[in-house]
């Protein structure tokens, strides 16, 4: 990483570069935010478009660096998010198509792009309450479809994610891609699967698993008794034993046709949306 990348001291507070040329230093640092050691070293993420740093900044996630192109520079919008970037002691760059092109790695690239610092969930801080429904996901691999999760849970109403085991980047650029922001709304944490075993046992919460050889029916379940973690399993090999015997349910969504088993985004929206069908009932009878 170049100094000048890390270095927002007050030197560069309320600076406004203007880089056209790829070989600029802090150009290679932004696309070295492509790889994961980078992105943990660096603690920052790269999103991609203006409705994701319009929401980003909303949501008081802390910018680090604005990048626009050229042609997007007499935009309102893009003004005023390069003051927010500018007066939160960010820096802000102007660059030519090129640049931001080879940024993002499309013919046809966002005009403008926000690097944040990553923001995780500490385990330890979530205490789930009534009527909440988090989803805890065993090593997913899938960018696509952790980004997809991510999405779905902040539509269904869910409090977080929690990633269990070795898992696939939250911040990398295909799943914030895949999130369409929600990466901004949805807190996610991360677990060994002891930690999250541990966990599980203090936080009076209720652990429906789904599993191909479940006994239980999905919608017979009560959603409803205790704050609700939906644990669902990795994409190649399903639940392993060690987490599925911490299960209070294991539940199966039945199925018919050749198919094997559903796609992990889908079987996690299937198993939210139901949760919050149970939820919502309880909300009219109150
Ligand atoms: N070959 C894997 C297996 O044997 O479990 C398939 C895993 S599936 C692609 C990924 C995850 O989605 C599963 O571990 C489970 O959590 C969930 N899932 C998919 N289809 C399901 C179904 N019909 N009932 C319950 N869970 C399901």
């Amino acid at each position: 990483m170049s100094k000048d990348f890390h270095d927002q001291g007050p030197r560069r507070v309320g600076q406004v570069k203007e880089v056209t040329s790829l070989a600029n230093p802090i150009i290679k640092d932004i696309k070295a935010l492509m790889n994961k050691k980078s992105r943990e070293e660096s603690g920052t993420f790269l999103a991609e478009g203006l409705k994701l740093v319009i929401d980003a900044i909303e949501l008081g996630w802390t910018i680090r660096t604005l990048v626009y192109a050229k042609a997007a520079k007499s935009k309102p919008l893009v003004e005023q998010m390069a003051a927010k970037t500018v007066a939160a002691g960010g820096l802000v760059l102007e660059v030519s198509e090129k640049v931001i092109a080879s940024i993002t790695r499309r013919d046809n690239p966002q005009m403008v792009v926000g690097i944040f610092d990553q923001r995780w969930k500490p385990l330890r801080d979530i205490r789930p309450k009534e009527g909440e429904t988090w989803v805890a996901l065993d090593r997913v691999r899938d960018p696509g479809n952790l980004g997809t999760i991510i999405r779905t849970a902040d539509a269904a109403g869910a409090s977080g994610v929690i990633l269990v085991g070795e898992a696939t980047d939250p911040f990398s650029l295909e799943t914030v891609r895949a999130t369409m922001g929600s990466v901004f709304a949805v807190p996610v944490a991360r677990a060994t699967p002891e930690e999250f075993i541990a966990w599980r046992k203090s936080a009076g919460v209720s652990v429906v698993a789904t599993h191909l050889a479940g006994a239980v029916d999905y919608r017979t379940i009560d959603y409803r008794k205790k704050p609700v973690v939906l644990l669902m399993g990795n994409e190649q090999s399903g639940l392993p034993d060690q987490l599925a015997r911490e299960a209070d349910a294991l539940a199966r969504i039945p199925q018919q046709g050749r198919a094997d088993s559903l796609n992990l985004a889908v079987a996690t929206a299937v198993m939210l949306f139901e949760a919050r069908r149970h939820l919502l009932s309880l909300a009219e009878v109150k």
